[in-house]
């Protein structure tokens, strides 16, 4: 039976991107039927609203969508809409797995899968100004919440990730040293919860800057690495970096009613409209997709065609060192299905 996606292009490189994957997608016979959505920055211009409700309704309906970036001003303006999806729908996973795919970069054989909580933390979005005297904005104040419901589902997420996917180990990284609250609440938790899987799935902390430096020295020693929401992304970032850059790192956000599939990188404003976008996150995000709802097959065959196409060099993005375009580099894709 098809499944139906909501297709979200989203903004910027969004369009380029997504219809490359629609395409590779519909080349390799995967069973999907696309019911398109709008949200972010395109849809605040088109229907005045960046998150219209007939996409959250689309999402619950689906309980899949694939989601190109979304634009979320800076500082001001609207609240990030993928922030609120995520929190409208309780996915409290983020998954980022990243694994050298082009040789000749800095690191070989990296292969590193960062899960971040996706609903608490600083990202809650609970912060507000303080007025003293004359000044509305004398100070400003966000609240890192948080609670050990939500801290116990994402570390057993990590873990059963873990066990599920062949992985040796889970590393926690918190900063519990300064933070002896709540990222005290996190790495005590993970102590405990890393006792029921002893034997099974090695576990250990670190305090998430010497994480970063270490990352940089040796991401070798990473397998699977856990983290509050705003140290997940920061990280997920650097971790992209190691790979060669943002256009090759997917991500999924899990929940329990709905999961939503995505690039890790931006709408890109720099490059859009000009072609040269690399679809291969949002690609290998929506292989990620095809294996939630069980079409392994048709997904290993997309990674083998992706992974031949960059290896072999072929029509690369310019973010790849290359001169190709997005659409030639999805052609070169489904040239190998
Ligand atoms: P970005 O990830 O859009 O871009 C950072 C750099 O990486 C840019 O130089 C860009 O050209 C390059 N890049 C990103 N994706 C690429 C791709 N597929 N191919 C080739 N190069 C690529 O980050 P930014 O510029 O800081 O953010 C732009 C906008 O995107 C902001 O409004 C931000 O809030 C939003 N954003 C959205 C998401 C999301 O929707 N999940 C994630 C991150 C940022």
């Amino acid at each position: 039976m098809a499944h139906t996606v909501t297709l979200i292009p989203g903004d910027g490189i969004g369009p380029e991107i997504t219809d490359a994957v629609v395409r590779i997608l519909d080349a390799a016979g995967a069973d999907i039927q696309w019911e398109h959505a709008k949200a972010g920055e395109g849809a605040l211009k088109e229907v005045a609203n960046p998150l219209p409700p007939e996409t959250i309704e689309a999402i619950r309906r689906n309980r899949l969508a694939l989601k190109g970036p979304l634009t979320t001003p800076s500082g001001t303006g609207f609240r990030s809409i993928n922030v609120a999806l995520r929190q409208e729908f309780e996915l409290y996973s983020n998954v980022r797995p990243v694994r050298t795919l082009q040789t000749g970069g800095r690191y070989e054989g990296v292969d590193i899968v960062l899960i971040r909580e996706n609903t608490e933390g600083l990202y809650s979005g609970v912060e507000h100004y303080i007025g003293i005297g004359n000044d509305p904005r004398a100070a400003a104040e966000s609240v890192m919440l948080v609670t050990r419901f939500g801290v116990n589902r994402i570390l057993r997420y990590a873990f059963d990730y873990a066990l599920k996917n062949g992985r040796r180990k889970v590393t926690l990284a918190h900063k519990a040293n300064i933070l002896k609250y709540t990222q005290g609440l996190f790495l005590d938790m993970g102590r405990e919860i890393a006792k029921e899987y002893e034997g099974r799935v090695e576990f250990e902390d670190r305090i998430i800057d010497a994480t970063a430096m270490q990352l940089v020295l040796d991401p070798g020693r990473f397998d699977v690495i856990v983290c509050e929401n705003m140290f997940g992304d920061i990280l997920s970032d650097l971790i992209a970096g190691l790979v060669g850059g943002l256009g090759l790192a997917p991500g999924a956000n899990i929940g329990e009613s709905a999961a939503i599939f995505e690039a890790v990188h931006g709408s890109a404003p720099d490059i859009a409209g000009k072609g040269v976008a690399n679809p291969s996150a949002l690609l290998m995000a929506a292989v990620m997709m095809l294996a939630h709802i069980g079409m392994n097959e048709t997904g290993r065959r997309i990674t083998a065609a992706l992974e031949a196409t960059i290896r072999e060099q072929d029509t690369l993005t310019p973010d790849l060192g290359g001169t190709g375009t997005t659409s030639t580099f999805a052609d070169a894709v489904i040239r190998r299905l």
